[in-house]
């Protein structure tokens, strides 16, 4: 479990030296058999030490540390009791937030959109660690490993925190591109269709390195 501590303290300081969040925004979780690591609320991730192990059960009762969990913990454990995820970033990312109060959907601009399993959706608006917020995302995240909250910012999950981190930077990189293209004045960028964004999907199944053969 410490080991599992240590690698969610790192993500969760990778977001703010990457620059997806400031000060002690955003959250990062993840999913051990039925415990739920989870950053403490309003913690700065540069502090977080062994000693601050913080873990929840699937219904939120916390089961290890002192520290209040994060204020975010329904929308984390809707995706875990909803999704197969093993981890969970949510962060405030700028380009990201910028395009949550400008459309319903960001459009299909690159085809790293298959990668998230389609046209990312935007999560109506909601108060921060509310349960209505929760209902908004998972709505958003229906055949989706990442979505947009309206007016907030960003929710990913993988497999595990280096996928969670990798779709939450990825998203953030989109959001950008359709911002820089959308920009131009006088001009409409184009979009990857549906059918392309399909074969695509199927095509990244394969993509990268294949184990060598002994
Ligand atoms: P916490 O510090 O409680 O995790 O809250 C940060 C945040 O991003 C709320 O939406
Ligand atoms: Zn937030």
């Amino acid at each position: 479990m410490l080991c599992a501590w240590r690698e969610l303290a790192a993500t969760a300081r990778r977001t703010t030296a990457e620059g997806l969040v400031v000060g002690t925004s955003g959250n990062v979780s993840a999913r051990v058999a039925d415990t739920v690591l989870v950053t403490p609320s309003g913690v700065p991730y540069e502090r977080l030490g062994d000693g601050d192990l913080c873990a929840v059960d699937l219904e939120g009762r916390r089961t290890a540390g002192s520290l209040t969990p994060t204020s975010e913990l329904p929308m984390h454990l809707a995706v875990y009791r909803h999704t197969g995820a093993r981890a969970v970033v949510h962060t405030h990312a700028v380009h990201a937030t910028a395009v949550s109060a400008l459309v319903g959907e960001l459009p299909a601009i690159h085809y790293m959109t298959a990668a998230l399993g389609g046209p990312v959706r935007v999560a109506p608006y909601a108060t921060y660690g509310s349960d209505e917020l929760a209902a908004h995302m998972l709505t958003a995240l229906e055949g989706r490993s990442a979505c947009l909250l309206q007016n907030h910012g960003t929710i990913a999950y993988g497999d595990d925190l280096r996928q969670a981190y990798e779709r939450t930077a990825q998203l953030e990189w989109m959001c950008r591109v359709w911002l820089a293209a959308h920009s131009v004045p006088g001009r409409t960028p184009s979009l990857i269709p549906d059918g392309e964004l399909a074969r695509v999907q199927e095509k990244l199944k394969g993509y990268g390195q294949r184990p060598t053969p002994e």
